[in-house]
């Protein structure tokens, strides 16, 4: 009997390691093939930013799936290999050491890249992107030497990395073109929350303006320059600027893209028998409360690890798309943030608890029912606000913001 052409897998990370576990959960027998550029097997990326650069998370501890899990699965991981050519005529990819490896289904899963701080200066000694554990190492052998550090981009990285480097006794400065932190995910009232903790930790902050210019001298960093002319003094920078998606094999084979690569929610890309997940999709969602369906990419690794298995049910013919809330997280200083659901301008908030105490739950209620929800060390509340989301009720404010009353009652209710 003629072998059955493989599943090929392009990226070997969260998306990529997902949907081979998922597919073989799903009784999924054809070969597996999944390759990953980077040379290490495929490892945690939230550590990178917080638990790798304060001590707490040894590289040891990074591995996202145990030694023996791909060969126990029958999984042909191959590292340090790129795919760099896909034919969805002859349903081939080329890889960059010449071979051609056919496919029965493909998935992309090439994840995204940093977006490139275009300004002079960006190759100087001590200027450091984060997306790798190779990024990462080159961040944590720099701050053992450094006093003063400025982070470009006060998203979630920028943020991250800021509380690290200041918690390992670093003197930090984030800089942030928008007029405020976080603005792509927090609405105005989370991200003052965010800019008073941080400053409150020590950490200065420069908001509504760019970047012209990092300085140094002998080929090393020593300052930032920014729009307004104001230097930074600093020995090391980090960039937190955003990511692209990595949609150039996709569109090089004419598989339809925008913003990632499009897919429904089963992760069916326009080209049969090519599916994507992960950061790299921009994937059709379901309707949330008071919503409509919209197509969303969303970075985290809730949305790659549930848009794998979403895709990996298509394998096995037995559709699954994905519906659930999105949720992620992020840990800066001793504040464990965790976000559910996605909140729209216009939302009514409600507040649960006090912002002072770092210790609350703020709800953003749409056509009267709870659509997001982003909870700060209220781990129990956040994974309550999941279900309140999920199931669309409507909620008194009132109930909401009573800390006498059991969330757990309302969602029993709901
Ligand atoms: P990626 O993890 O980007 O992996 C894609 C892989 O494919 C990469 O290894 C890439 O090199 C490889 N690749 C690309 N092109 C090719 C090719 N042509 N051939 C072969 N290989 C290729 N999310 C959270 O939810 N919570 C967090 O706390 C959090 N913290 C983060 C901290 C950091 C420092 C970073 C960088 C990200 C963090 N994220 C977090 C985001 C999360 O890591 C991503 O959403 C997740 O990694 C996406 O997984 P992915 O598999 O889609 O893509
Ligand atoms: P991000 O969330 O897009 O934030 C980048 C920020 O930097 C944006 O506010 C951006 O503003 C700003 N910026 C861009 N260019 C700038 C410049 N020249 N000077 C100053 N500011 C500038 O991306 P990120 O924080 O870099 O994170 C990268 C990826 O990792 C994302 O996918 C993120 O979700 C993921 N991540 C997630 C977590 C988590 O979930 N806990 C943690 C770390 C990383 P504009 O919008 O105007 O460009």
């Amino acid at each position: 009997m003629a072998t059955q052409a493989p599943l090929v897998i392009v990226g070997a990370s969260y998306a990529g390691t997902q949907l081979a576990a998922s597919a073989r959960e799903l009784g999924f027998e054809a070969p597996i093939v999944m390759v990953g550029d980077e040379r290490h097997a495929p490892y945690q990326r939230p550590p990178l930013s917080k638990g790798l650069l304060t001590g707490k998370t040894p590289v040891d501890r990074l591995e996202l799936r145990g030694p023996d899990f791909f060969a126990q699965n029958d999984i042909d991981l191959r590292l340090g290999l790129r795919a760099t050519a896909l034919d969805t005529r002859e349903r081939t990819v080329t890889f960059d050491d010449g071979t051609v490896q056919p496919y029965g289904w493909l998935a992309l899963a090439t994840g995204a890249r940093c977006r490139p701080l275009s300004v002079p200066g960006t190759g100087l000694e001590g200027v450091f992107n984060l997306r790798t554990l190779d990024d990462a190492l080159g961040v944590a052998g720099a701050l053992a030497r450094s006093k003063r550090a400025c982070v470009i981009g006060g998203g979630f990285i920028g943020l991250e990395v800021a509380s690290a480097l200041s918690t390992r006794g670093a003197d930090v400065t984030v800089i942030e073109s928008q007029p405020r932190l976080l603005a792509r995910v927090f609405p105005a009232p989370m991200s003052e929350y965010v800019a008073a903790a941080h400053r409150r930790r020590g950490v200065s902050l420069v908001t509504g303006r760019g970047v012209r210019q990092l300085h140094g001298k002998q080929g090393r960093i020593d300052a930032v320059e920014l729009d307004d002319g104001t230097h930074i003094e600093c020995d090391m920078a980090v960039l937190g600027t955003g990511v692209l998606p990595n949609t150039d094999l996709a569109e090089q084979a004419g598989i339809a893209t925008g913003n990632g690569i499009l897919v429904d929610a089963s992760g069916r890309s326009s080209v049969p028998r090519v599916l994507a997940a992960g950061d790299v999709a921009n994937m059709a969602m379901p309707a949330v409360p008071g919503g409509r369906a919209v197509h969303l990419r969303l970075e985290s690794i809730q949305a790659a690890n549930d848009g794998a298995r979403a895709a990996a049910a298509v394998l096995v013919d037995r559709e699954q798309p994905f519906t659930g809330v999105p949720w992620f997280w992020s840990d800066q200083f001793e504040l464990k943030f965790q976000m559910a659901g996605l909140p729209a301008s216009g939302d009514t908030t409600v507040l649960r608890g006090d912002t002072a105490t770092d210790r609350f739950t703020l709800f953003y209620l749409r056509d009267g029912a709870v659509a997001a929800a982003h909870s700060v060390n209220r781990p129990a509340e956040h994974m309550q606000s999941r279900k309140l989301i999920a199931s669309a009720a409507r909620i008194a404010p009132q109930l909401l913001a009573d800390e006498s009353v059991d969330l757990k009652s309302l969602v029993a209710a709901a």
